[in-house]
């Protein structure tokens, strides 16, 4: 049988970004952005090879716009399309893996809809957009959550009263398990180790960060919890701070739940810190020219991004590596070296030019020698979506 075509869809809820991948091939045939849907401005843009284009679709809802990708990944897949994988946000427990879409899936994943009220309803948008498009497709849902299912409970539970989790699901869930899951296992692979007998930090630094314990093939801990604002400094989350924050605001501004929402998700982490940006390079650029918000924003997200990988490290029994990934972990050799300033009791150090050199899509060993590995290893979640789609299809 020839190589295998998965198109792969991740629906917002003003846009869908698809690829769509070939089982042989690292990268995607055809990938692409449709966005600003339900507006006149709503535009579809689309990469295949060095051949770029884009399409304006005034009005367009998600329906009209997966409409339109299509013909253009059919053509590109010449006809031979296998399946459609979805990115899901939340699979709530009810996930621990990627599940065929049916009716039961469909309602399920609307079940846990709750936990997650801005992502699962955009991502349901979605397939049930392509399910009624492309009824004979097989189309299958991968969750972001669904490889920290395997946590053990002391990881998941919260010190709160236990009716909280067990009638309502308040515990830990994670994302970004697709990411953890594929770096780790590359980062298994690149060091000649089986998967299975294998242990590492992850450090997954996007516009939303996290950090996660594989140990085995299995996330053992992870820093996003009940949503994915627990943790660590993001570009516009604040991470970790006293649950006491709320009702001093409350009390004392007396700002409303919707306030405090939005100051903790969109004017918090590295924008709210530095006063400038969300966006790390620009950050790095005005720390070079003396920018003191820039400067503490790094600051603060470098030692909170140690401490937080610290504190992973007791959910191993042995460290193989440390890997870090997403636009930031793979690209800022400034944050890598800082972040590691602070943990050189896990004998952890960089070599300067290897660090510099891992940028851009450069994945390698970026340790100094004889201290433990630190691996650059781009992720790549539309091809582990593609792999899990096509494991359910054998
Ligand atoms: P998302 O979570 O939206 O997928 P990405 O993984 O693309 O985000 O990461 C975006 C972040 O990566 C931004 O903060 C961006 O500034 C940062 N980034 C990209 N390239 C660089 C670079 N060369 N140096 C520092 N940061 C970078």
């Amino acid at each position: 049988m020839s190589a295998r075509n998965i198109l792969v869809i991740n629906c917002g809820s003003s846009s869908i970004k698809f690829a769509l991948v070939n089982e042989s091939q690292e990268t995607f045939i055809v990938s692409g952005l449709a966005e600003r849907l339900g507006s006149p401005e709503a535009v579809l843009h689309w990469q295949q090879g060095e051949y770029k284009d884009s399409q304006a679709l005034p009005n367009a809802d998600h329906r009209q716009a997966l409409a339109q990708l299509l013909p253009i990944a059919q053509q590109a897949a010449a006809g031979e399309l296998h399946g459609i994988g979805h990115r899901v946000v939340h699979g709530g427990e009810h996930f621990s893996g990627a599940s065929r879409l049916d009716a039961t899936s469909l309602q399920a994943i609307r079940h846990v809809a709750p936990l997650a009220p801005l992502h699962n309803p955009a991502n349901l948008l979605g397939i049930e957009a392509a399910m009624k498009l492309f009824p004979d497709l097989v189309q299958v849902a991968v969750f972001d959550t669904a490889f920290h299912q395997s946590l053990p409970e002391h990881a998941y539970r919260y010190a709160v009263p236990q009716a909280l989790y067990a009638e309502h699901g308040v515990r830990r869930y994670g994302f970004h398990g697709t990411s953890h899951h594929y770096v780790s296992r590359k980062a298994a692979q690149m060091s000649n180790l089986a998967y299975d007998a294998s242990s590492w930090l992850v450090a997954h630094l996007g516009n939303g960060s996290s950090t996660c314990a594989v140990e085995n093939g299995h996330s053992r801990d992870t820093s996003m919890g009940l949503t994915p604002l627990e943790g660590l400094v993001m570009g516009t989350r604040s991470g970790d701070v006293d649950p006491n924050l709320h009702s001093h605001l409350a009390r004392t501004l007396g700002w409303s739940l919707e306030q405090i929402d939005t100051l903790l998700n969109k004017d918090s982490g590295l924008l709210g810190l530095s006063g400038l940006s969300n966006d790390m390079r620009t950050l790095e650029q005005a720390r070079e020219q003396g920018h003191a918000g820039a400067t503490l924003a790094i600051e603060v997200f470098c030692y909170r991004l140690s401490k937080s990988l610290a504190a992973m490290s007791c959910a191993l029994r042995r460290l193989d590596g440390l890997i870090f990934t997403g636009g930031i972990g793979e690209n800022s050799a400034l944050i890598r070296s800082k972040t590691l300033e602070h943990l050189s009791l896990l004998n952890l150090k960089l070599d300067v030019q290897a660090n510099a050199r891992c940028i851009r899509g450069v994945a390698g060993a970026i340790q100094a020698d004889g201290h433990t590995c630190v691996l650059v290893v781009p992720t790549n979640e539309e091809r582990q979506i593609a792999l899990d789609t096509l494991a359910l299809l054998d």
